[in-house]
């Protein structure tokens, strides 16, 4: 096997970043043209602040918009170079064209940020994560300070959501979604993991390095509607907790051994009732014992199962075993 030590050195931070934003679109026709002169004017007042290269420029990923997405990106680079685009042959959810825009910086930016079409993540923080970034962080997550601006059901749901992450040993920020700055290093690991159920909030804090967060307030959506319903949010939930975790097979094993437990006193009682009980029927006692016998074996034997199949899902992945953050030879 062609074992590859990832070592690469770190960044500049001092120096000024030429800064990528990556923005995952899909049938933002309506927000686009509002966002990009904000952004823009960012981008221009961090260049005359010196904090970031003059080089820096937005990157919007089309994810196979139905509506005119891709034809307004194209309009919005021919008057200003450094809005550039790339569209993906068909819709392939947030994660992944976020992901595809995040590749495609690599090697073009020494840091890029990764925020929404609607500006619902307030650009602003842009500014205080280029900060941490001076500061020598490598992530910076944005974390929501408070999500006034969500509906009731939205804020219960994600925070339900984030105690289940916990309770399955996932390591991700609490409150934080994909508005993101990492460095152009922490890109290349991001990059090591090959998976296809894509979860980024559940890859990133395993990359390691030095890292920052900084809070901003949720905003209503600039135009146009949102693309994320119940359905896509579930299934990014279900994603998140079985693309980590392979703790609800061990739980088939543990009910397995209560059940065994349980077993042995219904036993007991099954058997003092054949023996000295008056009104046991003809082959209750039998059924009863090999109902919960066989049941509590097969819950075990599944959850021993599982076991394995937990390790061939850890293997499967090859995730980087390690990464090396910094060496002096
Ligand atoms: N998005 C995408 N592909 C999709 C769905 C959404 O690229 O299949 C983008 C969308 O254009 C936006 C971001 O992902 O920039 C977040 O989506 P949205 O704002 O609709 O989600 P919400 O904020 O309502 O959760
Ligand atoms: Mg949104």
């Amino acid at each position: 096997m062609n074992i590859e030590v990832p070592n690469y050195p770190a960044p500049d931070f001092d120096a000024p970043p030429v800064l990528a934003l990556v923005i995952p679109c899909y049938n933002e026709s309506e927000s686009l043209p509002v966002t990009t002169p904000v952004l823009l004017e960012i981008l221009d007042r961090l260049t005359a602040a010196g904090s970031i290269s003059s080089e820096s420029y937005m990157l919007c990923v089309d994810d196979g918009s139905r509506d005119d997405t891709w034809n307004i990106i194209k309009t919005l680079n021919s008057s200003d170079g450094r809005v550039r685009g790339i569209a993906l042959a068909r819709n392939r959810g947030h994660q992944n064209a976020l992901l595809a825009g995040l590749m495609e910086v690599i090697g073009r930016c020494d840091a890029a940020i990764s925020l929404d079409a609607d500006l619902q993540d307030d650009p602003e923080a842009i500014v205080a994560m280029v900060e941490e970034y001076h500061k020598g962080n490598d992530i910076v997550y944005g974390v929501r300070s408070a999500r006034t601006t969500d509906t009731a059901f939205k804020r219960t749901s994600a925070h339900a959501f984030y105690s289940l992450q916990k309770a399955m040993g996932l390591e991700t920020v609490y409150d934080h979604a994909d508005y993101r700055l990492m460095s152009d290093r922490a890109l290349r690991v991001l990059a090591m993991y090959g998976e296809t159920n894509l979860f980024l909030r559940g890859i990133v804090p395993q990359i390691g390095f030095r890292t920052a967060v900084v809070h901003y307030e949720r905003n209503p959506r600039v135009a146009g509607v949102s693309k994320y319903p119940l359905s896509k949010m579930l299934s990014l939930s279900i994603d998140g907790i079985t693309s980590f975790s392979a703790k609800p097979m061990r739980w088939i094993f543990y009910t397995g051994m209560v059940t065994f437990a349980v077993t042995l006193l219904v036993a007991v009682y099954v058997l003092c009732s054949y023996l000295f009980g008056e009104n046991t029927m003809a082959g209750w006692t039998s059924i009863m014992l090999s109902v919960w016998c066989l049941g509590s074996l097969i819950l075990m034997s599944i959850g021993i199962v599982g076991e394995y199949i937990g390790k061939i899902f850890a293997e499967v992945k090859h995730r980087p075993r390690y990464v090396v953050r910094e060496a002096v030879w």
